[in-house]
């Protein structure tokens, strides 16, 4: 899964080794028939420099970043010398097959867009080709029947290779999304934190400009679950969700960390600001009571605060440090927030 959301693009990969090395071998032995035939001496020649190329290319897609650049680069030469084979006086319709996996290989390594784009263009000119080569001194009739065929068939192929890799996308982001999302809350979860982490500490790095955490635990969580149920302590920890995605920035980040313990991710947030704004979080709790079975009950948290730079300069050192703040606040009486050594309970509550 967390392959899934780091390479969204590696089946493309596999899909693109596979097929040079298919061409490798097929374009090679094709050049060197034709080569032996006689009189299609720059299709031979053509096909050989292609099989020369996709060995080259090997090398190159193992590593690449821009996979779906260098895989336009193959396919591109790719559908037009098979428009051009086609157009060849000495060539066969046969060719005509390859025409017809246009589709499946554009919307596999192109992706929805391009795929459809290239689908449209090569195997348009496809029809084309062949119709002129091989249908145009025929029957009028029999040529039409013919042409009616070979166009339907070919879109067919085009429209159930969308549609396929449509659902496809779709499947990835919903698996995307559920693999970054807290079931019972729908907040992100602690793999969606460490991937906006990666991102937020670079972004802060470049503008210089401070980031927070804030690692915060339900006070007395276990007696929630006690008096009111599991269900009346899943109430809770949705409520708590609810209240921080009400009261926090859209730019604020909101974890659930695992059972009763949240991180707020806080960019341009200094360590003084991050500690004010749990503590205010913690009041305005306080001030929100939440109703189980007909009863109001006030839920309060501990919570510790951590910045980057000043405390750790990585996701995994920054959780530590706030996390041990946290364990402070607990030691210290529960229902507060500390940062650096200070413990906040500035307001009533
Ligand atoms: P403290 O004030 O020291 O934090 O004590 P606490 O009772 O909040 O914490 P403790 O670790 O003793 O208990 C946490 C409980 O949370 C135990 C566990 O069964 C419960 N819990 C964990 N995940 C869930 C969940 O998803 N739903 C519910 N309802 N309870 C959960
Ligand atoms: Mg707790
Ligand atoms: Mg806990």
């Amino acid at each position: 899964m967390a392959d899934l959301l780091t390479n969204p693009h590696e089946h493309q990969r596999k899909v693109m080794r596979a097929l040079l090395w298919l061409t490798v071998f097929a374009t090679g032995c094709l050049g060197l028939l034709n080569l032996l035939r006689g009189g299609l001496f720059w299709l031979a020649v053509s096909e050989l420099a292609y099989a020369g190329f996709a060995l080259g290319l090997l090398f190159i897609i193992n590593r690449t970043p821009h996979l779906r650049a260098w895989s336009l680069i193959y396919l591109l030469p790719f559908f037009s010398l098979t428009v051009y084979g086609l157009l060849l006086p000495n060539t066969s319709p046969s060719i005509f097959a390859f025409i017809q996996a246009i589709p499946i290989l554009s919307y596999l390594l192109l992706g929805l867009r391009l795929g459809l784009w290239c689908s449209l263009v090569f195997v348009s000119m496809g029809i084309l080709a062949y119709s002129y080569r091989f249908l145009l001194n025929g029957e009028l009739l029999d040529s039409a029947v013919s042409m009616f065929i070979i166009a339907v068939s070919s879109f067919a192929i085009m429209l159930f290779s969308h549609i396929y890799e449509r659902s496809r996308v779709q499947n990835e982001n919903h698996l995307r999304e559920l693999a970054a999302t807290d079931g019972l809350t729908g907040l992100a979860n602690r793999m969606s934190l460490a991937s906006s982490f990666k991102r937020e500490r670079s972004r802060a790095l470049r503008l210089q400009s401070p980031l927070s955490l804030v690692v915060m635990d339900i006070d007395h969580f276990k007696y929630i679950n006690d008096r009111y149920g599991h269900a009346g302590g899943d109430l809770a920890l949705c409520y708590l969700a609810d209240k921080l995605r009400e009261r926090l920035r859209d730019t604020d980040l909101i974890c659930r960390l695992g059972g009763e313990e949240f991180a707020l991710l806080l960019p341009d947030t200094s360590l003084q600001e991050a500690a004010r704004l749990a503590d205010e979080l913690r009041t305005w709790l306080a001030e929100r009571p939440i109703s189980l079975a007909g009863e109001q009950y006030t839920l309060a948290f501990s919570a510790g605060v951590a910045t980057l730079g000043e405390d750790a300069e990585d996701m995994d050192t920054l959780l530590l440090v706030a996390d041990r703040r946290m364990y402070e606040a607990k030691a210290g009486g529960r229902n507060q927030v500390v940062a650096a050594g200070q413990h906040y309970r500035l307001s009533a509550g």
